[in-house]
C-alpha cells in the first residue's frame, strides 16, 4: 500500500476524469491521498473530493504563490478546518523561487496559517522554495514544533531538511526525486531515516520519470516510492508500509473519519 500525501486531484485536468483517477489508484495499490487547498475561493472543491471519497483527505490553506487574493484569517481558517475531512493546515510557506519583491504579506500569510495550526492542533502542510533562513525562523517563532507538519515536495538543502526534523517535521518527497539533475535531492533523501519519510505526487504537476512531461496523478506515486527504496536499499512494500504509518501519525485526524 502507498498514500499520496500531496495532490491536487481538484484541478480542472485532473477533476474531469476523476474517477478514471481514483480506479487508476486502486489499481496501484494506493490506499489513500491528501488533497491539498490553496486557495479559499476553490476550497468546496478539495472538500467535495474528500466528502464523496471516504478514502481521500482535505486540507484548508492559501498557498503562497497566490497573490492578490484574499487573506485568510485564522478564525476563517479554524471554522473551516472543523469540518471532519479536513486533517491538516495548508499548503502555507514561503516562495523566494517564484516571487519578489516586498514579500512581508507571504510571511505575514504564513504565520496566520501557523497560528491557526496551533489553535486546532493540526499538522502543517508547509511549501518551501530558496527561503530556508525565514521559513524555519517562523516556524519557530510561531511554535510550529508544538503541531508539526511536513515540509512537501521537498527540493532544499540536507541543512534545512535536518532542522526540520529537529522541529518534529516530516520530509516528503515528489517526483522530482527521479528526475535526472535531483542528485544532491538523492542524497539528501538517502539521508533522511525512513520514519520520517513521506511521498507524494504534487499532481497534476511534476510527473517522476517515467511519465515525466505527462499529466501526474496520484497512482505515479510508486516511482517516488520506488526511488525511495533503490535509495534505502529496502523493498519498495517496506517504504509503502511505513511512509503510510508516518501518513497516520502524522495525520491524526483521519482516523476520527
Ligand atoms: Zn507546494
Ligand atoms: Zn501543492
Amino acid at each position: 500500500m502507498f498514500i499520496d500525501s500531496h495532490c491536487h486531484i481538484n484541478f480542472p485536468e485532473l477533476e474531469k476524469n476523476l474517477e478514471h483517477v481514483l480506479s487508476n489508484m486502486q489499481e496501484n495499490k494506493i490506499t489513500n491521498a491528501l488533497c491539498i487547498s490553496v486557495e479559499l475561493d476553490s476550497f468546496p472543491s478539495v472538500l467535495a473530493v474528500a466528502e464523496n471519497n471516504r478514502h481521500i483527505y482535505a486540507s484548508v490553506g492559501v498557498h503562497p504563490d497566490y497573490e492578490n487574493i484574499q487573506e485568510p484569517t485564522i478564525s476563517e481558517l479554524v471554522e473551516l478546518s472543523q469540518n471532519p475531512n479536513v486533517v491538516a493546515i495548508g499548503e502555507t510557506g514561503l516562495d523566494y523561487f517564484r516571487l519578489d519583491g516586498d514579500l512581508t504579506w507571504q510571511r505575514d500569510r504564513f504565520r496566520t496559517h501557523i497560528r491557526a495550526a496551533v489553535e486546532t492542533s493540526l499538522p502543517l502542510v508547509i511549501h518551501t522554495r530558496q527561503a530556508q533562513k525565514d521559513t524555519i525562523a517562523i516556524m519557530k517563532d510561531e511554535g510550529a514544533n508544538n503541531v508539526g507538519g511536513v515540509m512537501h515536495c521537498f527540493t532544499e538543502s540536507y541543512e534545512m531538511a535536518k532542522q526540520a526534523l529537529d522541529l518534529g517535521f516530516y520530509i516528503s518527497f515528489s517526483g522530482i526525486v527521479t528526475f535526472k539533475n535531483a542528485e544532491e535531492l538523492r542524497q539528501t533523501a538517502k539521508k533522511i531515516p525512513l520514519d520520517r519519510i513521506l511521498i507524494e505526487t504534487d499532481s497534476p504537476y511534476l510527473a517522476p520519470v517515467p511519465n515525466r512531461g505527462k499529466l501526474n496523478e496520484p497512482a505515479n506515486v510508486v516511482y517516488v516510492a520506488k526511488k525511495i527504496a533503490e535509495l534505502h536499499e529496502l523493498p519498495i512494500e517496506k517504504v509503502g508500509e511505513q511512509t503510510s504509518k508516518n501518513f497516520f501519525e502524522l495525520f491524526k485526524k483521519c482516523q476520527c473519519n
